[in-house]
């Protein structure tokens, strides 16, 4: 397997997929399990993967997609890539990203960009645009990806495959570089339901190095994955649902009495619209205050890469500006400007009370039903020619964040992308979400509808 995917990695390698890989440690690990021999049992032994490049690698450049991480070499690897050693899974590159996690279009990475593998014209969507493109094409069965309000999710949509985050916490954060930890996720993105409960399975631990870590008590969600149970409720938010495309409402609509035929219940239910509408401020005003502080570290003085100068602060001041590029500096500005004193009331601080009121909404939401049916995007994969347009539009980034149709990680809830339809070709998925610590509900709600 890891022969072929060295052959895979250097077919595509003008595609920007990866940012680092080992051949010799790849070759090596594989050899170590050939040596020891495969226990079929260990689903996961002897399968290469890739991780996002914003989870720490020992011994293994990890740059998070930024300039300013070029040539960092970390002495430590992130909580999953440990779990993924023991299960025997073996590492075998860094995904591009969009640089720091910033970003749903996979444009905008210090390494290049990417394009769709199923239309070479359209986005592959991000930020965990590297590993939505191998797992599409089929280079690794399962990459590792984050997902900060959409990452692992819009990508998915965007490529037809599977993209699962985990209740918050359910996967340790520990190296895994944060955007905004308070939103952070960590998941994974695969062809199959059954994969992404192979890959929770070795993945979902508490992990005392993260503070945030939490216990998930019902496990073994591979094992359990076929048990659904058709005596629970889905609901679809109307608002959103009225909105849609036409087309794509309809489909909804198809799948809903296909549903209802087999006996399960889904029901249209209210959410508060002024809450809706405030989704993508709210998780812009948190995001971009929590990613300034979170990435105040990042400044060439004690490590990756820098522009020198006279003193540290040149040092700091230039390495920021020449090695950070437009949509992280951008967010940073508008993070600072909300961090200001006198500021935090009037930006912050109401952002943070709008956030519990949409959790409020969510945790009443819950009570009428077990699943919320969210759809990660509304179109396909939009052209690459039109995006760049509003790239060089600056004013217009939001544009693709304020379709944060998945309802942001305010409330930490799990929460899973599938396939869902094909028009011009190009797939559409669906989410699926349930209450925070629901994790095995979701993958068998999740496995019901694939
Ligand atoms: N696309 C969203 C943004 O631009 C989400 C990013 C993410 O989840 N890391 O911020």
């Amino acid at each position: 397997l890891v022969e072929e995917l060295l052959v895979e990695i250097e077919l595509t390698k003008h595609d920007h997929v990866l940012i680092s890989h080992d051949k010799k440690d790849m070759l090596y690990q594989a050899e170590l399990i050939d040596a020891k021999g495969i226990n079929p049992e260990d689903l996961l032994m002897g399968i290469p993967y890739f991780a996002k490049d914003n989870f720490a690698t020992k011994n293994l450049q990890t740059t998070a997609g930024s300039k300013i991480l070029e040539g960092f070499v970390p002495l430590y690897n992130a909580n999953v890539i440990d779990l993924l050693d023991e299960s025997g899974a073996i590492m075998s590159g860094k995904s591009n990203m969009d640089e720091l996690g910033m970003g749903g279009t996979g444009l905008s990475s210090g390494y290049g960009l990417l394009h769709n593998p199923l239309d070479h014209e359209r986005l592959v969507g991000g930020s965990s645009s590297g590993s939505a493109f191998a797992v599409a094409k089929g280079m690794v069965p399962f990459a590792l990806g984050t997902d900060t309000g959409d990452s692992i999710r819009k990508p998915a949509s965007f490529v037809g495959i599977v993209g699962y985050k985990p209740t918050y916490g359910a996967i340790s954060r520990y190296g895994m570089f944060p955007y905004s930890p308070s939103l952070d996720h960590g998941g994974v993105l695969t062809r199959t339901v059954d994969d992404a409960a192979i890959v929770a399975d070795a993945l979902i631990k508490k992990d005392f190095r993260d503070f945030t870590s939490v216990e998930i008590a019902e496990k073994d969600f591979y094992k359990n994955i076929n048990n659904f149970d058709k005596n629970q409720t889905f609901g679809y938010i109307k608002d959103v649902h009225d909105h849609l495309p036409k087309e794509l409402r309809e489909k909804y609509n198809e799948l809903y009495k296909m549903m209802e035929k087999d006996g399960v219940k889904v029901v249209p239910i209210e959410f508060r619209s002024d809450l809706l509408n405030a989704l993508s401020s709210v998780y812009m005003m948190i995001s971009f205050s929590e990613a300034v502080s979170s990435n105040a570290n990042l400044t060439g003085v004690d490590f990756g890469d820098r522009v020198d100068g006279e003193t540290w602060e040149d040092i700091m001041k230039d390495t920021r500006t020449n090695k950070f590029g437009p949509v992280v500096k951008r967010r940073f500005i508008i993070g600072s400007l909300n961090l200001q004193k006198e500021n935090q009331n009037i930006y912050l601080h109401k952002a943070k009370k709008v956030r519990r009121l949409i959790c409020d909404e969510l945790e009443k939401a819950y009570k009428q039903v077990d699943f919320l049916i969210t759809p990660p995007s509304q179109t396909i994969a939009p052209l690459i020619v039109e995006s760049e347009e509003i790239d060089q539009n600056k004013n217009k980034e939001t544009e693709y964040i304020d379709d944060i149709l998945t309802l942001g990680n305010f409330s930490g809830m799990p929460s899973i992308t599938i396939p869902f339809v094909t028009a011009e070709k190009m797939p559409v998925g669906l989410n699926l979400n349930a209450k925070p610590f629901a994790d095995l509900k979701v993958l068998q709600g999740a496995k019901y509808l694939e």
